[in-house]
Formats: structure tokens, sequence, C-alpha cells
């Protein structure tokens, strides 16, 4: 017997699935007001689109925080501003032979994608130079995609970086431009956005993604992928709220599981060919639901930990890979 989908469903399924055109702005207001009972044909749309436009194998990455807390910037999420009392203790930024050993324990833990994050507002020259030193190191010896999130840069800093090997930058919008100021004011949506042009500019790949449950509106949601959908990164990250102790958001309620795994099928949808990953925050709002979440339209996972939050453990998240079938990309 067949069963019809949801006329919306059937919109986006025309639309994207089979002329391979982003959802646009109607379309993903539609998407987010489907009813509950929807979803799941929603989800299972995206696993395909997903399954369509970027294949079966999955992206893995492991971040590497090389430089915890201090930071100057009061982003109310994050535990590792200096302006929050929280339990993560400021150190200085790693060694070259200590950014060398994590890359190698992110290759030995099956990763092909290894990302550096230094909790600054921007590099110094010093750590620049250290980042630079490293990323040359690791790209002469491993076989990895190295990611940088380096925060806010400047043309010459980013030329700097093209010329060590670094082959993708990160630097999330995090929400849309109406919400940011609620989560962020030491500096502005702009300056980030100034940030991805350039690195778009320059040729290297965009990462750039956000998080999701900060207490925005559905509104918000969707101005930030329409806003994604303009600026068109090769990697979109998505992270859902994990409230830190001593944060301004600490004491933010999880977002409803329903709704975390609607947003990563309309970030697929809207953007049909990017690596979308899953990213932090999704053990403590999925749950038992991990499985259902890779079958939303992700095609790439970060493994725990992450930056100040662990995550469960790579058997789980391998088993999981292959328990649905996926491939792992080399
Ligand atoms: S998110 Fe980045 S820029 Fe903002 S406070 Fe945390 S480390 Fe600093």
């Amino acid at each position: 017997m067949t069963t019809v989908s949801h006329p919306t469903i059937e919109r986006a399924r025309e639309r994207v699935l089979e002329r391979g055109l982003p959802a646009d702005r109607v379309l993903l207001e539609e998407l987010s007001r489907l009813p509950d009972g929807a979803v799941p044909d929603l989800l299972a749309l995206a696993d395909a689109v997903r399954e369509r436009f970027c294949g079966n194998a999955i992206a893995v990455e492991v971040l590497y925080n090389a430089k915890k807390g201090g930071c100057s910037e009061d982003c109310n999420f994050c535990s590792q501003s200096a302006r929050f009392a929280t339990d993560v203790e400021a150190e200085p930024v790693s060694s070259v032979e200590g950014f060398l050993l994590a890359a190698r324990e992110a290759h030995a833990r099956g990763a092909s994608e290894f990302c550096v994050v230094v909790a600054v507002r921007g590099p110094s020259t010093k750590l620049l130079e250290r980042v630079c030193e490293a990323v040359r190191t690791i790209k002469a010896e491993l076989p990895l995609t190295v990611a940088v999130s380096l925060g806010i840069l400047r043309e010459d800093q980013i030329l700097a970086l093209l010329e060590a090997g670094v082959d993708k930058v990160n630097h999330n919008l995090e929400t849309s431009r109406r919400y940011f100021p609620s989560v962020c004011t030491t500096h502005s949506y702009d300056e980030r956005w100034a940030t991805l042009a350039l690195v778009k500019k320059h040729g290297l790949d965009v990462c750039c993604g956000g998080i999701i449950g900060m207490g925005e509106e559905i509104e918000d949601r969707i101005d930030f992928l329409t806003s994604l959908q303009l600026l068109d990164p090769e990697e979109v990250p998505i992270n859902f709220l994990n409230p830190r102790p001593g944060t301004p958001f600490g004491d933010r309620s999880l977002l409803e599981p329903i709704e975390a795994l609607r947003f990563v099928a309309m970030a697929r949808l809207a953007l049909p060919r990017a690596l979308v990953r899953f990213a932090g925050g999704r053990e403590v709002t999925l749950q038992g639901l991990q499985d259902l979440g890779m079958r939303s339209g992700a095609s790439g996972i970060v493994l725990g930990n992450y930056l100040t939050t662990s995550g469960r453990g790579d058997n789980d998240d391998f088993a999981m890979l292959d328990r649905l079938g996926f491939e792992v990309l080399a």
C-alpha cells in the first residue's frame, strides 16, 4: 500500500530530491510548521537527499582544543569565556609537539578530519605562527584534512594559513543576525561574516554552522539557514545547546529531540550538497535517538570529546555508523 506524505513534504521532495534545488525560505517556513506526526517523513526525505547528493560515506572529525579558556569574548553559551565563572581553567597554547600528538591520536581513532580550535577573539601573530608551524608538521606526516577555528581573521592571516596547508577554516555564525546580539556583545555578526567572506575569497573551504536551542525563535533558525545559503559553505556543523554551568545560558532547557531532528533535516534540504555535520550536544539532546539523528540528513559527525564537554565513546559512534550501513570516509 502506498501512503501519501504531507503536501509540504511532497513539494520538498519534488524540489530538492528530484530537481536538486535547495529549499527556499517559503518552503523552510512550511517545513518548520509541519505537524510532529509528519516529521518522520521529513527525516526520511532529508536522508534520501543526503544519499543522493553526498553519498553514503560519513566524514568523521576530531576537534583539538589547542588553547583552552581565558577568552576575552562573551558568547553566552561558552564556558571558555574569561567573563563567566565556569569550571574551565585557562591553559596556554599547546606546543607544536602537542598538536602533532593530538593529530596522530585523531588519525588512529579513525578520523579523516582534524580541527584545531583556540579560544580567542582572533589570533595574535605568535599564536598564528604556532598554528601554521603545527599544520605544516601535521600535513607532512598525516593524511588528514586540517581545519582551524581561530576566531576573527584578517586577510594576511588567512593567506598565512593557506600557505601553511590549512584545508578549511571554521567560523560559526551561530544563529541569525537578529538573535546574535543576544548571544554575544563583544563582537558582531558582521565581523564574523567578514572573516567568512575573506576565507571564501581565498579559496579555502568554509566551515560555518551554529548552535540550536539558545532561546532563538523558529524564524531565527530559518534566517540562519538562509544566511548559510548565501554563504554557501562546504561544511555546516550543527550543535545543540548543552547548557554549561556558570554561563548566562547555563539554565536553558535542552532542545526537544524532535526539534533537533527537524532542524538537521531542514539544514539538509536548505543545503543539499553541503557536509552537514552532527556535532556537539547531540548525546544530551537526542539520548537514545542518535541513530535517527544520523538518518536525518547528516553526512558527517564529530567524535567526542568536544571542546569542553565529553561525548560517548568512539566505539558507540562507529558501531552506530556500521549498524546504519554507512561507510566511513577515509
Ligand atoms: S565561542 Fe569562541 S569567541 Fe566566543 S567566548 Fe567561546 S572561545 Fe571565545
